[in-house]
């Protein structure tokens, strides 16, 4: 869908407000007032066929009967005279359709949602919502919604699922003294979704940060892919943690992934910076809205208060930059503007003493110093200084500096004239929060934009090539015989097709054929029970490590056979595979889901039996490149013990990378056929020696 349509919807030139109505305290009455007080210049035009007149502005019986073009029909009618509307909406050719109305999917009426979609398709209208509050733009004086007022002015763009949420955001945003440019409410995102706003909001000339509220994605994949693009920052906070797939799962995956993990996961491969509560969406949308990204790891905290200079000290820490000591050129000069019981190091103590003058050499000086990657200004409410006097020397100080490209925070803890002072900061293009943690977390924020920027997305996609026919001869014999699970040989002989480096492996369905297999694949050998019945080979009595002659395999074969039958007595036995014992290793777990909203989203975590109780595995939506598989190692609680841990070798984190690529290409190549697997364990050498995979499981898609 064209981008440019979205004009017509988020930044029309003229509106008619289709239900407007002459009683306050209407929906449809609120619309056409808060256009008006929100000085909006373009054409506005009510409906309704029983007025002449409301608020001044003439009324029309339908939009047919407009003479000016409309760009944008905001509809609060009930949801039962939508669909007429919006034939009218087309002949005149309206290009957009904000729909306030409730009473659509949200409800059940799914269809009567579709139905209402194509209809204004076939128009080539685009819709927002419906059931949502409307659209609010600073830049365009525009208040086409029943929110309460145009919010405190920004340049950061917030795209709500909720529109209640949105209400009390817009009303925040004062006392907060947190800016927008625009709220957009999505609502039931019938048609406009999160992909769409993010598109649009890139390249809107009056946005800089992008701010979202989210309880779920409409198209994850899509969602991802714009984002990923997107060249302005992009923070958002999830709500609504579903168990979906969680419960009565067939594998290990599909009880560990949650969809909190992977949209988590989803977020970090998009490059979309996270805030964990909704102050800490405000905090860091304002900071990445005004501010350019932290390109270095030295912050510097200046301080008239050693209480603050700690919290910060401590909140640096916390989020990821710690302090280091500035160098002794930097303490030197700094010691000039404090008294001699202050401290030069960092966090840089003017004391209870600092005034405008040293705030304002100090700020001048460290901003810009090339030491200084970013700079974070703390300040206590004292009886002998005034905040705004405060205030000012900051700003000043970071003007003189020269630095535009470097980053500064605020926070001022005091009363009523540190609010004021801190509004002043905000409105001139400096974030300041309430408390020094605050300052921390969005100076926080400004360095994860800039690593994002580093990684650029831009890497390829690791793909190989497959034997594809292979792998759908060996699911369609399983699902000819009825069966959604395939065995292990079965599910080896699917990964190898895919290059994955499975231990050798035959099927026999005698003792003597055992021991025949055993020989020509070398002793020691593993015997596991082929059923698919039994999922989980161990809980049954059927798997035999390390079987050392003829004689154990003898032995193994009519243990495994009668612990099989004693497990489940009706069960389908295959027969007992032979496979080469790999060698100990490290055993990690790879897995797959094919999540509802995402797609094919790959596992990985520390395997053996502890894996469900620790859950220490990280999630990406496939596909992905070998830095990206690279990264889930280190995003594991357990990393320490793949990069070698007590004198022990690295592990071969190289290969794994690589296969849990061709992992993600097998997944992505069998979407339409896999709906999880998992490779556990996978047992992975140290660096250069490889991996191999002891087990493996695939779980076919329904049809
Ligand atoms: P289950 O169905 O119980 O998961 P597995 O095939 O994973 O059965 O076997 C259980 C354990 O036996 C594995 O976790 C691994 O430690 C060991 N194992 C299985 N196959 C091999 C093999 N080919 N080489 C070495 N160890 C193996
Ligand atoms: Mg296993």
């Amino acid at each position: 869908m064209d981008i440019e349509n979205l004009n017509g919807l988020l930044r029309p030139k003229s509106v008619a407000v289709i239900g407007a109505s002459a009683t306050p305290g209407k929906i449809g009455h609120t619309v056409l007032l808060n256009l008006k007080e929100s000085n909006y210049q373009g054409g506005i035009y009510p409906i309704n066929p029983n007025e002449q007149e409301i608020l001044g502005f003439k009324c029309y019986q339908s939009v047919l009967d407009v003479k000016e073009p409309i760009d944008a029909a905001i509809l609060t009618i009930p949801a039962k005279f939508v669909m007429d509307t919006v034939d009218q909406c087309g002949k005149k050719g309206i290009k957009g359709l904000i729909i306030i109305t409730s009473g659509f999917s949200e409800v059940g009426q799914v269809e009567l949602e579709k139905d209402l979609v194509a209809k204004a398709r076939g128009y080539g209208m685009r819709i927002l919502g419906p059931n949502i509050v409307g659209v609010l733009s600073n830049s365009d004086n525009f208040n086409g919604s029943f929110a309460p007022f145009l919010p405190f002015k920004g340049k950061g763009s917030l795209v709500s699922q909720s529109g209640a949420l949105l209400i009390g955001i817009d009303a925040a945003t004062y006392m907060r003294g947190i800016g927008f440019d625009k709220l957009i409410s999505i609502g039931n995102m019938s048609d406009v979704d999160f992909a769409d706003t993010i598109e649009w909001l890139d390249q809107d000339e009056n946005t800089s940060c992008i701010s979202l509220y989210i309880e779920g994605f409409k198209d994850g994949r899509r969602t991802i892919e714009v984002a990923r693009k997107a060249k302005k920052p992009i923070v958002a906070l999830k709500s609504g943690v579903s168990a979906h797939g969680a419960a009565a799962a067939a594998s290990h995956t599909g009880s560990l992934a949650g969809a909190a993990k992977i949209y988590k996961s989803a977020f970090s491969q998009a490059g979309i910076i996270q805030a964990e509560d909704l102050d800490n969406l405000f905090d860091r949308t304002l900071a990445l809205s005004q501010q350019p990204p932290l390109k270095g790891e030295n912050i510097l905290i200046l301080t008239n208060g050693g209480g603050v200079g700690v919290l910060g000290t401590d909140a640096a820490e916390k989020y990821g930059i710690p302090l280091k000591f500035a160098p002794e050129d930097v303490q030197e000069e700094l010691k000039k503007h404090m008294p001699d019981f202050g401290s030069a190091k960092n966090p840089v103590d003017l004391t209870g003493m600092a005034g405008n003058d040293w705030y304002f050499e100090t700020v001048n000086f460290s901003h810009g110093h090339k030491w200084v990657d970013g700079l974070v200004v703390l300040y206590c409410e004292t009886a002998m200084t005034d905040p705004m006097g405060i205030a000012k020397a900051i700003k000043d100080g970071v003007d003189k500096s020269g630095k535009a490209d470097k980053p500064v925070t605020v926070s001022f803890v005091g009363g009523e004239r540190s609010e004021k002072a801190m509004h002043w900061l905000v409105e001139n293009g400096i974030p300041a929060y309430a408390a020094p943690d605050k300052a921390l977390n969005a100076m926080a924020a400004l360095r994860e934009y800039q690593l994002i920027r580093e990684t650029a997305n831009n890497e390829p996609f690791v793909t190989n090539k497959a034997d594809r026919s292979m792998a759908l001869e060996i699911i369609n014999k399983a699902r000819q015989d009825n069966r959604t699970s395939l065995t292990e040989i079965e599910a080896k002989e699917v990964f190898k097709a895919y290059g994955l480096p499975v231990t050798q492996i035959r099927l026999s369905t005698n003792e003597d054929e055992a021991v025949k297999f055993a020989k020509e694949i070398g002793f020691p050998i593993v015997m596991k029970i082929v059923s698919p019945d039994i999922l989980h080979k161990s809980d049954a009595g059927g798997v035999k490590v390390n079987v050392k002659d003829e004689q154990g395999v003898r032995d193994a074969f009519k243990e495994i056979m009668k612990n099989a039958k004693a497990y489940k007595a009706d069960a389908n036995i295959h027969g007992i595979v032979i496979q080469e014992m790999a060698p100990w290793g490290t055993e990690v777990i790879l897995g797959s889901v094919n999540d509802p909203t995402f797609g094919p989203t790959v596992m990985f975590g520390l395997g053996g039996i502890f894996v469900e109780v620790l859950k220490d595995v990280t999630f990406k939506v496939a596909p992905f490149s070998k830095h990206q598989a690279l990264g889930m190692m280190s995003e594991i609680k357990a990393a320490p013990i793949l990069s070698g841990v007590r004198g022990e070798k690295p592990r071969d984190r190289e290969m794994l990378a690589e296969t849990i690529c061709l992992y993600a290409n097998m997944i992505m190549d069998l979407k339409d056929e896999i709906s999880e697997s998992d490779a556990n364990p996978v047992l992975v050498y140290e660096e250069g020696k490889g991996l191999k995979v002891a087990d493996a499981r695939i779980i076919l898609k329904k049809k």
